[in-house]
């Protein structure tokens, strides 16, 4: 059979413009600026919410704890890494121990969300990179030092919760009332 001339041109001009479609990529990543950066000397601004490494807080005001040993991160916990023991005291309550595993941990956050205190929050670093799992057991000491360490994230349960709540009353009548006149 004769080859098609007309063919052969339409699959030349295709091959043509996926070579230069090709090439033309190429060429603006060859003179695009690196998105990557020489970390550890250069750091990125991370994220309001980034979900690095837990850590324990204090009350800014009187310097306590702010952990009252409840157990509701452990429970929530999915891979169970957190064991809290509470500690009863006469006008509150502490935990007397808290560890968490941080090499089987998640990062889901749930912990954060459920803590009625903000004593449990993650903090705006992954700087714990380590080659032994022990360091990686983390105490209650060590906990709160690495609150006092880190620039903390956004996030604490009370803000989480408090952005999921419904509408304050105020709120959802003026809604109600620019949904009835527009209607
Ligand atoms: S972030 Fe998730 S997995 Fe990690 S300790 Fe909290 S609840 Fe557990
Ligand atoms: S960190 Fe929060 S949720 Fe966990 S035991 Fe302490 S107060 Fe309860």
């Amino acid at each position: 059979m004769e080859p098609d001339g007309t063919g052969f041109l339409a699959e030349t001009a295709q091959l043509v413009s996926a070579v230069g479609r090709a090439m033309g990529a190429t060429l603006r990543n060859f003179v695009r600026r690196p998105v990557t950066v020489r970390y550890p000397t250069i750091k990125r601004v991370y994220p309001d919410r980034f979900r690095g490494i837990l850590a324990l807080t204090y009350d800014s005001e009187t310097g306590e704890e702010n952990c009252i040993g409840c157990r509701l991160c452990e429970y929530i916990c999915p891979p169970q890494v957190i064991k809290v023991e509470m500690l009863k005291a006469e006008k509150r309550n502490f935990a007397k121990t808290f560890t968490l595993e941080l090499y089987a941990c998640e990062f889901c956050e749930l912990c954060v969300q459920v803590c009625p205190t903000d004593a449990i929050i993650m903090m705006k670093s992954f700087d714990l990179a380590t080659a032994d799992r022990r360091e990686l057991l983390l105490d209650k000491d060590r906990l709160h030092a690495l609150g006092l360490q880190f620039p903390p994230s956004w996030a604490t349960g009370n803000r989480l919760r408090d952005m999921q709540a419904p509408p304050k009353p105020a709120k959802a009548a003026a809604k109600g009332e620019a949904k009835e006149s527009a209607e």
